[in-house]
């Protein structure tokens, strides 16, 4: 197996991410734990930045923050000059107190709220991502008694599938995202913006799925679209400035995935960008992309300590950790596969078959199936590789489990970003019902 970024083994034998010993930080901070490669981060950011910078096109490169929202992760995409997709109130809050510069800020959802639309008007976001005539309806409102303007991109569907696992498909017809480009809802959206003067609309946006490993669907999408901003350029006068392809790269999990390099996905959307441009003599607009998982997915390892086994002869070894459907639901949700190894015995040869399962009270709560280990035992250390994205971000108290702690690793220094939650902050929010009972 290949290890993604700065992972390696060290001379103990041991998994060691960043230049810090992962046996360390379990004894440091207690299991399971997120640690994160941080330098493997700035690669990822950078290598899509870098191809635009390269073809001198002016682009944003926004990272999907719901992949994975926290201050210091914030703060980690702004130094990097990444810009920021937020899709609630939860999430541009988070964006605020990291210090995100919010002209940066591009704010998604397909039901916000008329607080979360207030919050990201009165915060001056970059821009707001219309999803449909509902939000389309308050917005105008909110700004004309505000009496201000905002940038806006309309959310289209393209009708484009991407070939990837159903459930995180959206680009398709029938999707409860956006305005739909062939039956006329997305003209309808236009001309509604272009009728008002508190809405500047920017240009469009779609996202047609995730985990997405080839060119086609994005070429596909911007195809259409050009079609449609053609017609409207004729019929509307509307010249668009923006063209956002959303994100969807896909990253390699285990060795069934073969993703290609960001360099080749921003080279090949650039070229079709321009060659739909020159097609029908439009200006070429600025290309925005929204990477999510592809940031942050394979720089993300979580630590599990061993803990029971049990044995269903000529079946299965069940070989259980100290966390699970809780810090990563993404088995569970998508039959996600992950690949895993003992951390701290990383030289050591596989010897058995095992299915590696939570400890949530749900038969559904397994993390991988049938990975080969060296004989484990209580104590061995599991690290599951690529939970970087979706994990803690999905993260849950089933069973009331206190979610993990994450750590930055770089340059041999490992930094806590996120405490593990206590059992206190279990009960934090809980108010008595009756007086506690005493015996
Ligand atoms: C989820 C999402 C993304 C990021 O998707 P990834 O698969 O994590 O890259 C980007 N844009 C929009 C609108 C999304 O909903």
């Amino acid at each position: 197996m290949e290890f993604h970024g700065t992972a390696k083994v060290n001379r103990l034998g041991h998994l060691e991410i960043g230049g810090v010993d992962t046996i360390e930080l379990a004894e440091k901070y207690g299991t399971p734990l997120y640690v994160y490669d941080v330098a493997l981060i700035r690669e990822r950011a950078r290598a899509f930045k870098r191809t635009f910078d390269n073809a001198g096109i002016t682009a944003q490169v926004a990272y999907a923050s719901k992949a994975f929202s926290t201050v210091a992760m914030v703060q980690l995409a702004a130094e990097e000059n990444l810009s920021l997709d937020v899709v609630s109130g939860g999430e541009l809050y988070t964006a605020l107190a990291a210090g995100f510069p919010t002209e940066r800020i591009h704010f998604h959802g397909n039901n916000k709220s008329r607080e979360e639309l207030v919050m990201a008007i009165e915060n001056n976001v970059g821009c707001i991502v219309v999803d449909n005539f509902y939000e389309l309806d308050m917005l105008k409102d909110i700004c004309k008694e505000k009496n201000t303007v905002i940038k806006v991109l309309l959310r289209v569907t393209p009708g484009i599938e991407a070939h990837t696992h159903d459930y995180i498909l959206t680009g398709q017809e029938d999707s409860k995202f956006g305005f739909d480009l062939q039956n006329g809802q997305a003209d309808e959206a236009m001309k509604l913006c272009l009728d008002d003067k508190n809405i500047d609309v920017l240009g469009l946006h779609c996202h047609i799925g995730s985990q997405i490993f080839e060119t086609t669907g994005f070429i596909l999408a911007a195809q259409k679209i050009f079609e449609k901003l053609h017609q409207w350029k004729k019929d509307l006068s509307f010249d668009s400035t923006v063209l956002n392809l959303g994100g969807g790269f896909g990253i390699r999990y285990t060795d069934e995935d073969d993703p290609i390099p960001a360099a080749q996905y921003v080279e090949e959307i650039i070229a079709e960008v321009k060659k739909q441009a020159s097609h029908y003599s439009m200006n070429m607009p600025e290309i925005w992309i929204e990477p999510g998982r592809s940031l942050v997915g394979d720089a993300g390892t979580t630590l599990y300590r061993i803990g029971s086994r049990k044995d269903v002869p000529n079946i299965r070894q069940y070989v259980a950790v100290d966390g699970g459907m809780s810090d990563n639901i993404r088995p569970a949700l998508y039959q996600a596969k992950y690949e895993a190894i003992l951390a701290n015995r990383v030289m050591d040869k596989p010897e058995e078959t095992v299915s590696i399962a939570g400890k949530c009270c749900e038969s559904g709560d397994m993390l991988i199936w049938d990975l080969p280990l060296p004989r484990s035992g209580d104590q061995d250390l599991l690290a599951v590789f690529c939970t970087g994205a979706y994990g803690y971000s999905m993260a849950n108290n089933y069973n009331r489990l206190p979610r993990p702690a994450v750590v930055f690793l770089e340059n041999s220094k490992d930094t806590l970003v996120v405490r593990r939650e206590t059992f206190e902050d279990m009960v934090k929010l809980d108010l008595p019902f009756k007086e506690k009972v005493k015996n």
